[in-house]
């Protein structure tokens, strides 16, 4: 992989997290993460945690409930910071401060627990808190959201043009950047669906 397929791939983990609530941007989102277990099957899913990992946390998470809880609550509070901020980006507005601010809280408590590891082209972050912890999952997407925040491909986020509400979020990497929908079998079919249909209505 180069280095920029690595950032893309980086940089996708947050985008991803934040939609892990449908219709976002619909009057009645629907979660997807409805449990710890869910949250630690997403994980695995998107490459932060391995097979062994997301079980022993699985298990941990289910003789702690209210902690699980709690990480689940912070799960939602980070995603939605950061779906808010990138929505505001995708569109050229100023994010509320609000958000920045719930995100920078989030961020510098898993910032003081990264550290630097050596590997083999220099150094790389990685979780440098404890092993059990149950919100170690959190940290990549922190950081994924981090680097996304600052790179110069925060300018390609867009979202979903769909009028219902989909809200889902992109990384536009068309030439031109001329994405719109989250896919064309989606969103983009059926407004062209919709589209076809006035124009017959018009002609009618
Ligand atoms: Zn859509």
């Amino acid at each position: 992989m180069t280095k920029e397929q690595l950032t893309s791939k980086s940089v996708q983990l947050c985008l991803d997290f934040a939609n892990t609530l449908d219709w976002h941007a619909s009057e009645h989102p629907i979660e997807t993460i409805h449990s710890y277990a869910d949250l630690a099957g997403w994980a695995r899913g998107a490459g932060l945690l391995n097979e062994r990992t997301a079980q022993q946390l699985r298990r941990a998470a289910a003789r702690q409930a209210s902690e699980a809880d709690a990480v689940l609550t912070q799960a939602r509070t980070l995603r939605e910071a950061i779906y808010e901020i990138l929505v505001a980006s995708a569109h050229r507005k100023t994010p509320r401060s609000a958000d920045v601010a719930t995100f920078n809280t989030i961020l510098s408590d898993y910032l003081a627990r990264s550290q630097l590891v050596r590997n083999s082209e220099g150094f790389a972050w990685e979780w440098g808190g404890s092993e059990d912890a149950l919100d170690q999952m959190l940290w990549g997407v922190a950081r994924s959201a981090a680097d996304l925040l600052t790179s110069p491909e925060l300018q390609r986020v867009g979202q979903c043009a769909d009028d219902r509400g989909c809200g889902y979020l992109f990384l536009d990497t068309s030439k031109n950047h001329t994405r719109q929908w989250c896919s064309m079998r989606g969103c983009g079919n059926r407004a062209k669906a919709k589209r076809h249909c006035e124009k017959v209505k018009n002609e009618e």
